[in-house]
């Protein structure tokens, strides 16, 4: 019995690290997707007007003021949810989270 388990561990223990392997490769693949998203230069709001994602954004979390993206706090790093469009206010969506 002890030697099937161990047969059956060396023929089929390397199943897990396969699983392991593509879940840790499917989470780096989808952070980078996430990461590009938030880098992107621009944004729409539901009206379809361009808003820049990186200007002057006061954190509302720490209160620093700072220049950099709209997305998060250049100084605590805080990620904010949403922005307001800078044509018509509406607010849009952090596309990364
Ligand atoms: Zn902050
Ligand atoms: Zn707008």
């Amino acid at each position: 019995m002890y030697a099937l388990a161990l047969v059956a561990y060396l023929a089929l223990g390397w199943i897990p690290g396969v699983v392991l392997v593509l879940l840790a490769l499917v989470g780096t693949l989808r952070a980078l997707a996430s990461t590009a998203r938030e880098l992107a230069p621009h944004a729409l709001c539901g009206r379809g007007h361009v808003t820049p994602t990186y200007g002057l954004v006061r954190c509302s979390a720490c209160g620093f003021t700072g220049e950099g993206s709209v997305w998060r706090c250049s100084h605590c790093d805080a990620a904010y949810g949403h922005t307001p469009c800078s044509t018509c206010g509406l607010s849009i969506r952090n596309p990364s989270l």
